[in-house]
């Protein structure tokens, strides 16, 4: 059967960094004073035109564009409708820098507030209102981009951030009443939408697709009716562009039927999440566009295109108007895995970044039509999922047998807390508030080179072992001088906390090229997990016997635990989430047995990322905590009572994570709390928490050195608030972005803090 009009196919946004993350550069370099805004834009330029390029010789028939950013959409629609504080209107002279201040701030003032886009790990700038805001739209960037792309003879698709995401992610400004909320502001706001969809229509664009992810989120009825008003008042313009609104992440339950009988055009639907394309089958789209985003715009991994089609000629039955598409903005995956030379031709096979991507939907589109014709593209697909499935290299038989013998016991402790604090307290000895840190200590340029020299191979191993331990020794001298209670190593042999591990695991894999934007100009390259994950050999270990062996006090053994591993690596997507976690979670194990076997009384399990991975659906929680918990004990429950387990997370809004935290038996947890001014304390007590632990009381964001008075004031009030004996005393996070010579005197204060309250207690 061969089909007339070929169905198109289209992603609903691209990376911006270029294949060589030349726009990070060209960024950093204007920063820099180095070159000027027109240089900047001239590289920006450049990037946009390779990317429709690559796009359209692809055969992605209308490209997005407008979603190009030089730091984040967030903050273009920010300015697209005029919501700047007058303060960052005050402190830059030109647009652009008044941009750059928002977003990173400047000598005069503090930047935006940043946060998780979604459940990603791309940041957003959290747009600020209040009732003063007046919007004023400013469509120039997208008409400079939409020009852009037709003057190169592309069909373009301005992609601009919804008024209803824009809202629901805006937070009240510092000036704002308290009642404030600013979807109060959609009228306005609409108004302002619709002047700027009138604009890019008068320049030709035909189609324009509008994100509102904020729909897969638990949105109560007046939300929902929010976005009712809103499509109606957009869709009843008479001048206006054709609407695609594109939701993403997660299943749209109720927002569906709104989305579906709101007078828009089209719908991009995340067709990664089978409850949407079983309400697009039940609801049909009569007289709607539908963008089947059946490609996987947040993971790695070669679509199975045989299952894809499938997929797409059931809508195909129920639809009048198909495209095939990425779920989501391809800018969560990396550009190119063609590039990742380092690989073997059958771990490459199995591997799909944003360019390969674009071939599968290429390919899609073809096999809807013509399925002979699609053959090749359809092959390769098969070929991959074939070999991944079957190879030895993602299945292992003792990984896995290992994972079925887990028991109930395996994931507890022998003991209750109650009776490991008494045993742990003998076998420590340690002071009331006793004094600690998060692990790392600053990572000076002088570590960052020898990592470097290594990788060049200018110093080899030893020499490289031979400047950690000097480091190690260092960071344990000065410990020791300040007069901390439980000691660190400092983590100087540590690129990164997951990364590090990955490393050393079997199971996982590294590239070479595969940047993703993580914020701004910062890009990170997430380990990919292909396999069953295993350790061959001990982690840390040896790093640890160094310190100790330096040192009467204890010192820490520091690990990553299971959840922070999986939430920044690309996981497997043949296997639930909790069996990959279960596995890191025997290889942590086998490393927290080898560092007591060792002698390490004290061991910290970081789980920085359990609270961000939280499902987005409210309903998809309780299991999600459920495995996330029960992997952090799996790793750390094979201990003696005497051996003191900690945690840390990042964060002090525990609330909604309570009953999880208290799930982790963990001996003792540190959490952020000193800009919270220490409310997390009554948080604690309220909730009943029993356990020990560290709520941070230096602001390890801030080169501010906090005196040893403030430190004290916390400190009492954490002391108020908790059980004396409960209360442990460091730093919010880590050191390692910090200076030596802001760490030492900010530590010190921290110990002769808590030895003064101490005194009082
Ligand atoms: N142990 C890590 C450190 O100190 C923890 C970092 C984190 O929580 N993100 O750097
Ligand atoms: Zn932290």
């Amino acid at each position: 059967m061969i089909n007339p009009t070929p169905t198109p196919a289209t992603v609903l946004g691209w990376p911006r960094q270029g294949p060589k993350r030349e726009l990070k550069r060209a960024i950093e370099s204007y920063w820099a004073g180095r070159s000027s805004a027109a240089e900047l834009d001239s590289v920006a330029t450049g990037l946009r035109a390779d990317a429709w390029k690559l796009l359209a010789d692809n055969g992605i028939d209308e490209v997005p564009t407008g979603d190009f950013s030089y730091y984040d959409h967030v903050l273009d629609a920010a300015t697209m409708v005029g919501a700047i504080p007058q303060r960052y209107r005050d402190a830059a002279e030109t647009d652009l820098d008044v941009y750059f201040a928002m977003a990173r701030g400047n000598d005069a003032v503090a930047p935006l507030e940043m946060t998780k886009w979604f459940d990603t790990n791309y940041h957003y700038l959290v747009p600020e209102l209040s009732p003063a805001t007046t919007f004023a739209a400013d469509a120039s960037r997208q008409l400079a981009h939409l020009a852009q792309a037709t003057a190169a003879g592309h069909t373009a698709r301005p992609v601009l951030v919804g008024p209803l995401t824009f809202l629901l992610l805006a937070k009240a400004a510092p000036d704002a009443p308290a009642d404030f909320e600013p979807l109060s502001l959609l009228d306005p706001l609409l108004d302002v939408y619709a002047e700027i969809l009138a604009a890019l229509h008068d320049a030709g664009a035909q189609w324009v697709q509008l994100d509102e992810p904020a729909l897969v989120l638990d949105q109560p009825a007046h939300v929902l009716d929010a976005a009712r008003h809103a499509l109606d008042r957009l869709g009843s313009a008479t001048a206006r562009p054709k609407l695609l609104v594109a939701t993403y992440f997660a299943a749209l339950q109720d927002a569906f039927e709104v989305l579906a009988e709101a007078p828009v055009d089209g719908l991009a639907v995340d067709c990664t999440v089978p409850e949407n394309v079983t309400a697009v089958l039940e609801h049909g789209l009569p007289g709607k566009r539908l963008v089947a985003g059946v490609i996987d715009g947040r993971n790695i991994w070669t679509a199975d295109l045989d299952d894809k089609l499938a997929i797409l000629r059931r809508l195909a039955g129920q639809v009048d108007d198909l495209v095939v598409g990425s779920s989501c903005s391809l800018l969560h995956v990396p550009l190119d895995a063609s590039k990742e030379v380092s690989l073997d031709d059958e771990l490459r096979s199995w591997l799909a970044f944003a360019r390969e991507k674009v071939l599968e939907l290429r390919t899609l589109a073809t096999a809807l039509g013509d399925e002979e014709a699609a053959t090749p593209g359809l092959e390769r697909s098969r070929q991959a999922i074939g070999s991944r499935h079957t190879s030895a290299r993602t299945h292992d038989d003792t990984v896995r047998a290992g994972v079925a013998a887990v028991s109930d016991a395996d994931a507890h402790r022998r003991s209750a807390f109650e009776q490991r604090r008494e045993v742990q307290q003998a076998e420590l000895g340690l002071p009331l508030l006793p004094t600690t840190t998060i692990g790392s200590f600053p990572q000076t340029d002088a570590l960052r080179k020898a990592r470097a020299a290594l990788r060049r191979g200018e110093i080899d191993q030893a020499a490289y072992d031979a400047a950690m331990r000097d480091e190690i020794g260092a960071v344990i001298a000065l410990q020791e001088e300040i007069g901390l209670d439980v000691l660190v190593h400092g983590e100087p042999e540590r690129n990164d906390m997951v990364q590090y591990f990955a490393e050393q695991l079997d199971g996982y894999l590294a590239t070479t090229h595969g940047w993703v934007q993580s914020y701004g100009t910062r890009c990170v390259r997430p380990p990919i997990i292909f396999g069953d994950v295993s350790r061959p050999e001990p982690m840390t270990v040896r790093w640890w016997q160094h310190a100790q062996s330096l040192t009467q006090r204890p010192v820490k053994g520091m690990l990553t635990g299971p959840v922070t591993m999986l939430a920044w690596s690309f996981v497997r997507d043949d296997q639930p989430l909790g069996d990959t976690a279960r596995q890191v979670a025997l290889a942590l194990r086998d490393e927290v047995s080898d560092l007591e076997s060792a002698g390490c009384r004290v061991i910290q399990v970081d789980e920085p990322a359990l609270r961000e991975t939280l499902p987005l659906r409210v309903a998809d929680r309780a299991a999600y905590l459920d495995w996330a918990t029960e992997s952090f004990r799996l790793a750390t429950s094979s201990v003696d009572d005497t051996t003191q387990v900690h945690t840390h997370m990042c964060y002090a809004d525990f609330g909604d994570i309570f009953a999880a935290i208290d799930d982790l038996d963990a001996d003792v947890i540190s959490l952020e709390a000193t800009r919270s001014g220490m409310s997390l304390a009554d948080e604690l007590h309220t909730a009943g928490y029993g356990k020990g632990v560290g709520p941070g009381v230096y602001d390890i964001h801030s080169p501010r050195v906090p005196s040893a008075d403030e430190v004290r004031e916390l400190l009492t009030r954490a002391v108020g608030a908790l059980d004396a004996r409960q209360v442990w005393v460091n730093p919010d996070c880590g050191l390692k972005t910090r200076r030596t010579d802001e760490v030492r005197p900010a530590l010190a204060n921290l110990v002769s803090a808590a030895a003064a309250v101490r005194a009082t207690v």
